[in-house]
């Protein structure tokens, strides 16, 4: 039986006189009773419910990542690689959602693995109904009102995990259902087959993992787009690449991206909770930037296929030319002090660091610096927005009149 607060403070009140009030110094007058039955004491309760009221923290305030419109389209910030109880993460699905706005994100997929479920599944820890088991949707399905009612976007995704690279593991986003692809499950080229046929983009995860004892590859060995993944980019099965992945990243996959016109990712594979992972709201986070017609799933699938994303964690962005420059120029408003000196303004969260010349200059969100240009210098270098291996952006400088 649950009493209501009133109740409750009313019944502890009783208690607490009886508890402190000795009758040697009361008097036998004082000495509350146990309170009985009657039309306005209620009986005792088994069950209380306590206010926490006082020691509640205040609800937290969702991260602000500002970044202006890039030629028109929204720049949405996303998450397309995380896990759950429903493959070998600690958290619920909904839980991912929360954490997600927490962070500022627009957009995120859960990928649970396909071959691997620890936990939650038929052959886990905690067992699932047969039709549960076989249900490849189940988080998406869970996920999918907490977003709905937090204004987050979701897209359904998992992830296809092959034990050896290659072809290594790839993350299906937006099929329109993945349990045909989980019964594809003995043959990886029928997956990323069936994947395709079900509208899904595929991202090849994580290119430099390491772990020769389960397939991956040797600590030190240099990455490789290996003839398999050549087979798999020929045959439509790969439309990205992640730069970053937890809390690594891998330069060449920059120019791999440049070279074929993939997509390109900065991830989270996150399987703890974010408050384990990277603490709370943490800058340097992974975060996919993706640019967008508006608001919606459809559009982020649509500007995936275009291959309008840029990567974005610890304090490095990672795009092509195009994408990285057309971004800088909505953020950076730049003013002619005198011919040799620019007053240069990031009206945006991202971190720009930059230099023409000389010593390089962090440029802080909206506080202006000046910035001292060597007559020859032509370019801004944008040392920490990385357009291809070992290739800072270089922004064409058009001068304003003094
Ligand atoms: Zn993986
Ligand atoms: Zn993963």
């Amino acid at each position: 039986m649950l009493s209501n607060r009133r109740d409750f403070l009313k019944n502890s009140a009783l208690l607490g006189v009886a508890a402190i009030a000795p009758a040697a110094v009361l008097g036998e007058e004082f000495i509350a009773k146990p309170p009985q039955p009657s039309a306005t004491v209620p009986p005792p309760v088994d069950t209380y419910t306590v206010s926490m009221g006082h020691i509640r923290p205040s609800p937290v305030t969702p991260r602000q990542i500002v970044i202006p419109d890039v030629e028109g389209w929204k720049v949405l910030k996303g998450d397309f690689h995380m896990h759950t109880l429903f493959s070998d993460g600690s958290v619920m699905p909904t839980d991912r959602v929360v954490e997600a706005v927490s962070n500022g994100l627009d957009v995120i997929s859960i990928t649970d693995h396909i071959e691997y479920r620890p936990f939650f599944s038929k052959g886990g820890r905690w067992k699932l109904t047969d039709e549960q088991a076989k249900d490849f949707n189940l988080w998406y399905n869970i996920a999918r009102p907490e977003a709905e009612k937090r204004n987050l976007l979701l897209v359904r995704g998992t992830e296809i995990t092959k034990s050896t690279m290659p072809p290594g593991h790839f993350n299906a986003l937006f099929a329109d259902d993945n349990n045909p692809i989980a019964a594809a499950v003995d043959d990886w080229r029928e997956m990323l087959q069936t994947s395709v046929d079900h509208g899904a983009f595929l991202l090849w995860n994580h290119p430099g993992w390491e772990a020769p004892k389960s397939g991956g590859i040797e600590k030190g060995a240099p990455l490789r787009f290996t003839d398999t993944h050549d087979e798999i980019y020929k045959k439509g099965w790969m439309h990205g690449i992640e730069v970053f992945n937890g809390r690594q990243y891998y330069p060449v996959v920059s120019d791999w991206c440049n070279e074929r016109d993939l997509a390109i990712f900065a991830n989270s594979d996150i399987h703890p909770s974010e408050y384990d992972q990277y603490g709370i709201q943490n800058p340097l986070r992974p975060i996919t930037l993706v640019l967008a017609k508006e608001r919606s799933v459809e559009s982020v699938r649509e500007a995936f296929f275009a291959k309008r994303t840029i990567a974005w964690a610890a304090n490095i962005l990672w795009g092509n030319q195009k994408w990285l420059t057309a971004l800088f120029k909505a953020s950076v408003n730049i003013k002619t002090i005198t011919p040799g000196t620019l007053e240069l303004t990031n009206t945006s969260s991202l971190p720009v660091v930059v230099s023409m010349g000389g010593s390089a200059v962090d440029l802080p969100k909206d506080k202006r610096c000046q910035v001292f240009r060597s007559n020859s210098v032509k370019n801004i270098t944008v040392s920490n927005w990385i357009a291809g291996m070992n290739k800072p952006l270089e922004v064409p400088l058009i001068l304003s009149a003094v």
